[in-house]
């Protein structure tokens, strides 16, 4: 048997099982995993004394290169997935945004070309329907087919992104009869825009009303209407940056009932919390983001949330707008603060420090939220999400106790500050490797801009769940 690559003597970690294994790749996939491999003729052996080989992360959830509130996202294809790859994930599912009135597929289009000889990492696409007229209703079966395989929609924004109710009753229709999912913005949108307007009148202009105008309940609300219209639809749905007890208890209730309800949450609202809005100036502008930072009790409802599985997923929501100029496009009025945070880098580390040393679950659950769920939920998987013979040889070598402190002076993302600033992580990516090519290497990235390839996902009708 010869191997291009044998990563020895690893701690083999999958959703569902921890073993000491080689794991030998050829031609960009797991050729075989066992005890111990040949080492002879292979191009490559990489030693993993000491660490867990973990499959590579999947980020169903980033805004690369995204137009947004009249500027765009500060990391490109390029920035962005090297960042990712930094941080051991290596796959990401970006969001393909339908101007009004367009077509669905010329969105599709549009986002393939930022991606395209930028990428670092695999990509797919999720298409945001922002107007459903019948010519868009008409082309969703075939996004599905060719690989776009769920679609977001926006009950918050009024006027740039919201779509209403009947909007969403046909989309999920359409989407469940071709096995695709629904990815869900769930903020009561109008009932914010009234309470923002009154404050906004009251001259409350400061980046911390941007939290303060949007209520728990308004999130917890319209996750209980995305939940009844996908149970009339007949349709699965998947709420996304979920950050708040009150919609976690919908979630839960739905989950309890038997119905295909999912939901993510973020790092940022595991580690952080509405205080974060008491900095002094404008600083706070760094934590504007959609839904807002939240009291902190709701911090370990979240946790318990993914220990329990009424939380499958966690994502970055990575959507980065520079302090210096963007941020600051709001600096007399927090509605014109453009909304999203940087994190893409930080996700796999912060939750293995906060979820397996913070003592809520084993690495095997971690394995489960960072990769295995988002790879099946979103028909990547058993290509990516899981070390298994057959799978992409996408992963991650990860030290377990190397130590480090987030700052934005050596992080990678372009962007001038960091939401994590300070934090203390305990578990890092060593190496990590995008279909058989080692893409992160002790920590430096020696991978290639433009390597990354666009995965055409599979409907959920043909995964197991
Ligand atoms: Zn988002």
């Amino acid at each position: 048997m010869r191997f291009d690559t044998v990563i020895k003597n690893g701690t083999v970690v999958t959703a569902s099982d921890t073993f000491a294994s080689d794991v030998g790749i050829t031609d960009g996939r797991i050729a075989a995993i066992a005890d111990s491999l040949p080492t002879e003729n292979a191009g490559k052996v990489i030693d993993a004394t000491g660490l867990l080989v973990m499959p590579g992360g999947v980020d169903v959830h980033t805004h690369l290169d995204m137009p947004f509130q009249g500027t765009t996202s500060s990391d490109d294809f390029e920035t962005g997935t090297i960042a990712a790859a930094y941080g051991g994930t290596t796959t990401l599912i970006d969001f393909a945004v339908q101007t009004k009135g367009s077509p669905l597929r010329k969105a599709f289009d549009t986002w393939m070309g930022k991606a395209d000889r930028k990428a670092a990492i695999d990509y797919a696409f999720h298409c945001v329907i922002t107007e459903l007229g019948d010519k868009q209703f008409e082309e969703m079966g075939g996004l599905i087919r060719d690989g776009v395989s769920s679609f977001k929609l926006f009950m918050a924004y009024p006027g740039l992104l919201m779509v209403d109710d009947a909007t969403i009753f046909r989309a999920m229709q359409q989407t469940a009869k071709f096995g695709g999912m629904i990815c869900m913005h769930a903020e009561n949108g109008g009932v914010i825009d009234v309470i923002v307007q009154r404050a906004l009148a009251e001259g409350k202009r400061a980046p911390k009303y941007h939290a303060l105008t949007r209520p728990t309940t308004a999130e917890g609300e319209a996750t209980g209407r995305a939940i009844a219209l996908a149970e009339m639809a007949g349709a699965s749905v998947y709420i996304v940056h979920l950050s708040c007890n009150d919609a976690l208890e919908k979630v839960r209730e739905a989950r309890d009932r038997g119905l295909p309800a999912y939901a993510e949450t973020c790092p940022q609202y595991l580690f952080l919390s509405i205080e974060k809005m008491e900095a002094p100036g404008f600083e706070s502008a760094k934590y504007v983001f959609t839904p807002p930072l939240r009291e902190k009790w709701n911090q370990e409802k979240l946790w318990q949330g993914l220990t329990r599985d009424t939380l499958q997923v966690v994502s970055t929501d990575h959507c980065p707008f520079c302090y210096k100029e963007q941020k600051e496009m709001g600096k007399d009025d927090f509605t014109k603060i453009p909304n999203g945070g940087p994190g893409i880098e930080h996700r796999l580390s912060l939750i293995y420090t906060g979820g397996v040393h913070g003592g809520w679950f084993s690495p095997n659950r971690f394995v489960q939220l960072v990769s295995t769920a988002p790879a099946k939920l979103f028909g990547l998987y058993p290509r990516k999400g899981t070390i298994a013979v057959g799978s992409d040889a996408d992963i991650v070598i990860f030290d377990p106790n190397e130590e480090q402190t987030i700052s934005a002076a050596t992080h990678h993302m372009r962007i001038d500050y960091s939401m994590f600033e300070g934090i203390r992580i305990k578990g890092v990516p060593k190496t990590v490797l995008s279909r058989g090519r080692v893409i992160v290497e002790n920590g430096k990235f020696v991978g290639r801009a433009g390597s990354g390839e666009f995965i055409k996902r599979q409907a959920l009708t043909h995964v197991a769940r």
